[in-house]
């Protein structure tokens, strides 16, 4: 047994967010009596995590009956995924036209994006963006000061718009906002929110329609615009991708936190019963976030779930995205260094400050190709303030690989759960002879992880099989979700008739 005193780690999601530089540099001895090698350590982690098919198969298969029981009235339903129905029952058809624009809250980042679109000749005219990270004290600020920092950032960049865009005369400027939390909807322009995730505790938000919170901070800024549609990422990706491509059926998002969307029928949907729609679908979030059933979860998890501000919640979401994985990583080495000695006799403070090792940082590791991983061990100078040798860089390496294989594989298993379902309620839609059906995946772990990304590719051709992973396509959609949600701030435009 180690004898080990270290600054207590905080529990709190903030201490994901102190600066590196700003740390002081401490370490602790260790006695010597290492009773648990890091390789032993390693063994038994990638046992944990394996993925093979007949565990795919059946996350697959426990992610469609949970979808089901979700979209389902009564006893029962709250053991499912929350399926919120979004109220989308018409996606894009290219002829949208007109000025608009998307506001995107993320976990990570707060975008802006103005489009003029010129319907289905012209399409897409011009568009322009900015984005800015979000402050760390917002998340944990008022809910007033959170969207005033939206509705500022909003003014700032109407204010420069150029003369590629121009809106008719009489119209206000009508915005989609995509807010990617969970939120009851009532109506494609309203939504209460559920609760923040992804380590946000803004207070005062809960329970609140969040476009009012937005319309109000619009009014304390003077800017006179009008949200036409509320959507979470995921849904703006599928219309995003959807207005080139007629074959999505559903979307994924893969960045600092995760979530699913597809088309549903309504006659598919008991909560929704008696519900007139126009087109006889809807788009259903799934908030497979919230999944966690047959997950292979290890000590490392549970105990990173248990320090987290929402125990118990998002358990999906903290095994595959973005925000988790550095984390994960970090806690696996540091018992390695704790109780197996890796990086010698002494436990640096960095390692046991939870968060301080990114998902990012996991990524450059794996993309080095030196003889001796000399990036590898940089960053872990950099970062955990430890020098390495060639042993113990690959031990690093394989700790990453097990947890992004894991990751990779499971949000694939995911995907596979979600057409199945769809499969299951319409068959031939998705797999039948012909058929091409898309899914269309953004976020940046997505985008920037080429490892993770070719796990999930894999995990969805392995549980697929040749035949049926021949109508299947996987696509990154970059970016498509700010367009999305312009594109269905145009479609349900309080002008539309007008166009
Ligand atoms: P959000 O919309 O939630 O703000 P993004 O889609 O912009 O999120 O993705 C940001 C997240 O993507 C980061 O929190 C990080 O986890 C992940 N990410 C960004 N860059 C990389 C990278 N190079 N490698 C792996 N993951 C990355
Ligand atoms: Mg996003």
């Amino acid at each position: 047994m180690m004898s080990v005193t270290v600054a207590a780690p905080t529990s709190s999601a903030a201490g994901a967010y102190l600066s590196r530089s700003s740390r002081r540099r401490f370490t602790v001895a260790l006695r010597s009596d290492v009773s648990v090698t890091p390789t032993r350590i390693l063994t038994n982690l990638k046992h944990e995590c394996a993925t093979p098919l007949p565990l795919l198969q059946q996350v697959a298969k426990a992610m469609s009956d949970d979808m089901r029981a979700g979209l389902g009235l009564g006893p029962g339903s709250e053991l499912g995924l929350p399926m919120i129905p979004t109220y989308v029952e018409n996606l894009p058809t290219g002829n949208e036209k007109g000025l608009f624009y998307a506001l995107d809250l993320g976990g990570t980042n707060f975008r802006v994006l103005r489009v003029q679109l010129g319907g289905k000749d012209e399409r897409v005219i011009a568009t322009e963006f900015d984005q800015v990270s979000i402050p760390q004290d917002l998340m944990f600020a008022t809910s007033q000061e959170l969207f005033d920092f939206i509705a500022s950032g909003l003014a700032k960049f109407a204010s420069k718009e150029d003369g590629r865009f121009h809106i008719s005369k009489g119209r206000k400027r009508e915005i989609g906002f995509t807010f990617s939390f969970p939120v009851k909807q009532t109506s494609i322009d309203s939504g209460i929110l559920i609760k923040w995730t992804k380590g946000f505790a803004v207070s005062g938000t809960a329970g609140r329609d969040v476009v009012a919170c937005l319309n109000e901070a619009m009014e304390r800024q003077r800017i006179d615009m009008r949200v036409s549609a509320l959507v979470n990422d995921t849904v703006g990706t599928l219309a995003g991708a959807e207005y080139w491509d007629n074959d999505v059926v559903a979307a994924v998002i893969l960045g600092t936190g995760t979530n699913a969307c597809y088309v549903e029928q309504i006659s598919a949907i008991p909560k929704l019963q008696g519900y007139a729609s126009s087109s006889g679908k809807m788009i259903i979030s799934t908030e497979w976030g919230a999944f966690s059933n047959s997950l292979p979860l290890t000590e490392f998890d549970r105990e990173m779930d248990a320090a987290s501000i929402n125990p118990g919640e998002q358990i999906f979401e903290k095994t595959i995205s973005g925000m988790y994985l550095g984390e994960i990583v970090r806690r696996v080495l540091l018992k390695m260094t704790e109780e197996g000695g890796l990086f010698g006799k002494s436990v640096p403070q960095e390692l046991s400050t939870p968060f301080i090792l990114g998902t990012p940082d996991l990524c450059t590791m794996q993309q080095d190709c030196s003889g001796d991983l000399h990036a590898v061990g940089s960053l872990l100078y950099d970062i955990a303030g430890v020098e390495s040798n060639l042993s113990e860089r690959k031990t690093v390496l394989e700790v990453c690989e097990t947890i992004v294989k894991r990751g990779g594989s499971l949000a694939g298993a995911g995907i596979v759960g979600i057409l199945e379902k769809m499969e299951e309620d319409q068959r031939g839609l998705i797999f039948g002879n012909g058929n091409r059906s898309v899914v269309a995946i953004d976020g940046g772990l997505y985008e920037n992880y080429p490892q993770y990304r070719a796990y999930l590719q894999s995990s969805v051709k392995e549980l697929l099989g040749i035949e049926k992973s021949k109508n299947v396509v996987i696509e990154h959609t970059k970016d498509g979700s700010g367009i999305g949600a312009s594109l269905l701030a145009a479609s349900n435009s309080i002008y539309k008739q007008n166009l």
